[in-house]
């Protein structure tokens, strides 16, 4: 036979075999039918807690937080079914405590913000509380604002810029969804695993399973401090420009 010819047998040969394997190989060899994933109602809209959900705040009170600096109760302002960053009151922080979790966030910069770089509506949101640290996913006004890009609106602070700047203009509101995976730790207190973070903003993707390399630092270079279940932080920044608010706030712990 010619080499032609062997080469044309050797991929005939390759579908009959294949077809053959099917033949023998069940479809129901490859199908799992348990466990069953439990059943979640979603909200009405995308942007509504699912019925798992817990609903850190629905536009009515701040009963899921507290002051970080006196563990008393939250005193940012809540009105229209918003609550506005009072800055002299300090960061608050959930009362519960998370590992794993998705997060549902709105947030608003008020139109006529002033300032510029870190100093126009600067928030933040910290993904875990450790101490006086932690994991903050910016906010900041970014829209026609520059700074430096692992500060800007989407990024993890100093680590990670936002893969795109996806900010609407002040006024509107954006929208954070967040796949947080809480770094793990060995029993020495040495890091397993770290943490990873997945955000959207306004739906368009942010940060994809970001690790990141320890909290987030405002000086130097981050590093990991091992912990356990931790309160999710909203900063209160001290820049003069007007504040910020929040709306709509929903998290679904995950194994
Ligand atoms: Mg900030």
């Amino acid at each position: 036979m010619t080499n032609h010819l062997l080469a044309a047998l050797a991929v005939a040969a390759v579908p009959a075999l294949a077809i053959a394997q099917q033949q023998t190989v069940k479809p129901e060899a490859t199908e799992v039918w348990t466990p069953v994933p439990k059943i979640v109602t979603p909200g009405a809209t995308d942007d509504m807690p699912p019925s798992d959900a817990i609903h850190l705040f629905d536009g009515s009170n701040l009963d899921e937080w507290v002051s970080t600096a006196t563990n008393q109760p939250a005193q940012w302002t809540v009105h229209d079914g918003v609550v506005t960053v009072n800055k002299q009151a300090g960061d608050i922080e959930t009362k519960r405590h998370f590992n794993n979790y998705q997060l549902h966030l709105e947030w608003q910069v008020p139109v006529g913000i002033t300032g510029s770089g870190q100093a126009r509506g600067n928030s933040g949101v910290f993904l875990a509380t450790i101490g006086n640290d932690g994991y903050e996913l910016q906010v900041v006004d970014s829209y026609d604002n520059t700074t430096y890009v692992n500060g800007q609106a989407g990024s993890m602070y100093k680590q990670s810029p936002p893969l795109v700047n996806a900010m609407r203009k002040p006024g509107e509101w954006q929208v954070y969804d967040v796949v947080w995976t809480a770094p793990t730790f060995n029993a020495d207190g040495s890091l397993a695993t770290p943490a990873r973070v997945t955000a959207f903003q306004n739906g368009v993707l942010i940060q994809n399973n970001f690790a990141l390399k320890g909290t987030t630092q405002y000086i130097g270079a981050p590093w990991y401090k091992a912990h356990g279940r931790s309160a999710i932080r909203l900063q209160a920044h001290g820049d003069p420009s007007p504040p910020i608010s929040y709306r709509n706030i929903w998290v679904r712990e995950l194994p």
